[in-house]
């Protein structure tokens, strides 16, 4: 076939499209091609107008036979007037309050239209088998996406990305919707696994059923091509979101009475803050965002302090409308959490979710520094003690759960290494020691000291075998490495851009 031979069958297909009721988008779908231009569809409508139109060959004259009714296919969701409706809803206000540069944008579909754009290509196929054999027809929301990215850019002032982390979905509906895909019930592969929440007519098992349905039953049950309609799809709500972004650091807790996360259990509300207070304070106007989730590797008790470089911790930022946090940005935020002066925070930064599972992975495996200030019962047998812990190398533990989180959480023993252990005089201090160990991460410290009523096996009670208890512990280091440190030199960490 000759080119000249090739655009005229597109002419004769695109033509009988119009005939039967399309819109002038709906008819090029079946026999554009990448460079189609569905912004603007004029000259590839013009180049394919059927020549014997004569001078009437403008759009206006062509499509009139098709105005009275909404377009057989996608029921006038191509049309210049629906396209219009949904780039003047004023919702879209809303969109130009976040900062993203790009956007990307959906639309949801009536099923009938799922329905019809199937019936519509059984019709073409078995009309022109040939000029379908290895031809695409463009998808409905694919073209309706080319059709109306330039006009959404231009009133959000933001360009088109397909990864864009700013989705924004039209949603729309059609009076005669659940009329129209009822006949699916009776086209439903009855050898389908159904649940119990099974619903034959969602869109997504509407979809499906069409990909794999027999034509020969389809064509029975339904009209092809597909019945004019008397009625347009409607345009209904607009939804917009960013995608979570996530940024990471570390923290210092340097108080002996605050939670990691907000305490309520029991059905007892406490009035106290948390580590994640002090720091969701001073990055929620940042961000301006929706809500925000802290996670980070353990967690320390609320009378334990954590110092030394911190806990890596990552904060899951929900619909944010600004993203363009500068590198000075964090270091003014981390300023103004170091004033609480029960909380510091360090190294914080955004980062890729990729790197988010570092924080999870191997927690059980991990290890920990720990000191801890610890009384004895008879200040006499302090040197000996301490001659006791200081000859051990190194203690595999088993430890119930211990009693004072029996209440939450389930009994169980767990194996856990202390790699290291250290014990020293305080000056002036008789009936004190302190001990620094290295862990394993998930080690119950107090209970390894004072043994937990016999619930840790060996205790440091049994090593030494007199009484000891601990009076305060601190974490001095978590052993992982995250989020990468800041170097205060180089302002290029930004390690994401949104
Ligand atoms: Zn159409």
């Amino acid at each position: 076939m000759t080119e000249t031979d090739s655009q005229d069958t597109k002419g004769i297909v695109f033509n009988f499209l119009i005939e039967l009721g399309c819109c002038k988008r709906c008819a090029l779908r079946f026999v554009g091609d990448s460079n189609t231009n569905y912004d603007n569809p004029t000259d590839d409508v013009k180049k394919l107008t059927r020549k014997d139109l004569g001078q009437n060959s403008n759009d206006e004259n062509v499509f009139k036979k098709s105005k009275p009714n909404p377009c057989i296919i996608c029921l006038d969701l191509l049309q210049d007037t629906t396209l219009q409706t949904m780039i003047l809803n004023p919702e879209l206000e809303k969109v130009l309050e976040y900062d993203s540069d790009t956007f990307v944008n959906y639309v949801s579909l009536p099923k009938a239209v799922l329905i019809r754009e199937h019936s519509m290509e059984i019709c073409v196929k078995e009309k022109f088998p040939q000029f379908f054999k290895d031809r695409n027809v463009i998808a409905l929301n694919r073209a309706w996406s080319l059709s109306i990215q330039n006009k959404l850019a231009q009133r959000l002032e933001k360009k088109y990305d397909k990864n864009s982390y700013l989705q924004i979905q039209f949603n729309t509906s059609y009076v005669l919707d659940k009329e129209e895909s009822l006949v699916m019930l009776l086209l439903e592969d009855k050898s389908r696994k159904h649940s119990i929440q099974h619903d034959p007519l969602s869109c997504k098992n509407v979809t499906s059923s069409l990909q794999t349905i027999n034509s020969e039953l389809f064509k029975q049950k339904v009209s092809i091509p597909p019945a004019t309609p008397t009625k347009a799809l409607d345009v209904e709500q607009v939804f917009y979101k960013h995608d979570h972004v996530f940024i990471a650091g570390r923290y210092c807790k340097y108080a002996r009475n605050m939670f990691q996360t907000p305490w309520s259990g029991d059905d007892i509300q406490v009035e106290i803050s948390s580590v994640q207070e002090k720091i969701f304070d001073h990055i929620e106007n940042s961000f301006s965002c929706s809500a925000m989730v802290f996670s980070s590797s353990g967690r320390e008790d609320f009378d334990v302090r954590t110092l030394g470089r911190g806990r890596p911790f990552f904060i899951k930022i929900c619909d944010p409308k600004r993203t363009k946090v500068s590198f000075e940005k964090f270091r003014q935020i981390e300023q103004a959490v170091k004033h609480t002066k029960v909380v510091e925070v360090r190294d914080l930064q955004f980062i890729d979710r990729r790197y988010l599972s570092n924080i999870k992975e191997g927690e059980q495996f991990k290890k920990k520094t720990y000191r801890a200030l610890c009384i004895v019962d008879k200040p006499e047998n302090l040197t000996a003690y301490i001659d006791k812990i200081n000859n051990i190398s190194a203690v595999t533990l088993q430890q119930k759960t211990p009693l004072r989180v029996y209440h939450r959480r389930s009994s169980d023993i767990r194996e856990r290494q202390i790699y290291s252990l250290k014990a020293k005089v305080i000056n002036g201090k008789k009936n004190l020691l302190e001990l620094d160990m290295i862990t394993q991460a998930g080690t119950y410290i107090k209970e390894f000291v004072h043994g937990d009523l016999g619930r840790t096996t060996p205790s440091l009670c049994e090593i030494v075998g007199g009484y000891i208890d601990i009076i305060a512990l601190d974490v001095l280091d978590i052993h992982l490495d995250f989020p990468p440190s800041i170097n205060h030199k180089v302002k290029n960490h930004q390690t994401v851009n949104y």
